[in-house]
């Protein structure tokens, strides 16, 4: 069985808005929406857990009851960061889950396909998404250049990332164990020395962070609506 956790807790700092990001409209229906329902075309998805901010539970299962959103299992209380945020949602997933697949709210541009392919390579343990690096990199110090990093071998990790539930488990207790903030889950598969399979994501898998990005999804979101 195959159940989904999408961590939806954050507040949405960059976005500068007073609501938070995930609850900002993409054509019709708010982003967290549209996240939720290309997510639930996964085939064979048992059940989804949102992890919302705190004070937005009640509503926001109001909201996906209302839109009839597709397969949510629970909705529950984020935490201060987006690994806290994934733990908490982790509790609700049952133990017969054989895996889990964790995938960003403000990622709404997946589909079906890539969802699959990174369930089929996370088969035996762990597997991300992404996209190699296409730009020379640098580390900027102050406004300066202080160093080039080669791009050979660099990815951009996306999501959705998949996991067995137990490797997921033992990945987060240890990271919690070592006090260590990771910005994804994958890294904390790493950290347990475990190989973490890396498959080809999407160029349009934006994650949607600041305002300018939300325009670029609206705009994006906005032909697919008319087709
Ligand atoms: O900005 P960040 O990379 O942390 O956001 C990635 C995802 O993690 C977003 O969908 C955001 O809502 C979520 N998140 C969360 N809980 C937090 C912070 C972020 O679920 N406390």
């Amino acid at each position: 069985m195959t159940y989904a956790i999408v961590p939806a807790g954050g507040l949405g700092v960059r976005m500068g808005s007073r609501r938070p990001k995930q609850y900002l409209r993409l054509g019709r229906a708010p982003l967290l929406v549209a996240t939720l329902r290309a997510l639930g075309r996964t085939r064979g998805l048992a059940g989804i857990v949102v992890a919302v901010p705190e004070g937005h539970v009640e509503t926001t299962r109001r909201l996906l009851a209302r839109l009839r959103v597709p397969r949510i299992l629970d909705v529950v209380a984020g935490g201060a960061d987006r690994q806290e945020s994934v733990w908490r949602a982790l509790q609700r997933v049952p133990e017969r889950a054989a895996r889990v697949v964790v995938h960003d709210a403000v990622r709404p541009f997946i589909d079906a396909a890539l969802v699959a392919r990174v369930l089929a390579a996370a088969a035996g343990g762990a597997a991300t998404c992404g996209m190699p690096v296409r730009e020379t990199v640098k580390r900027v110090k102050d406004g300066a250049i202080e160093t080039t990093i080669p791009r050979q071998g660099l990815w951009l990790t996306q999501t959705p990332q998949a996991f067995t539930r137990a490797l997921l488990w033992e990945a987060h207790e240890k990271a919690r164990r070592d006090g260590f903030a990771g910005t994804d889950d994958a890294v904390l598969v790493e950290r347990l020395g475990t190989t973490v399979v890396m498959v080809p994501g999407l160029a349009e898998n934006l994650k949607i962070t600041t305002p300018e990005d939300l325009q670029t999804a609206r705009a994006w979101a906005a032909p697919r609506r008319r087709a």
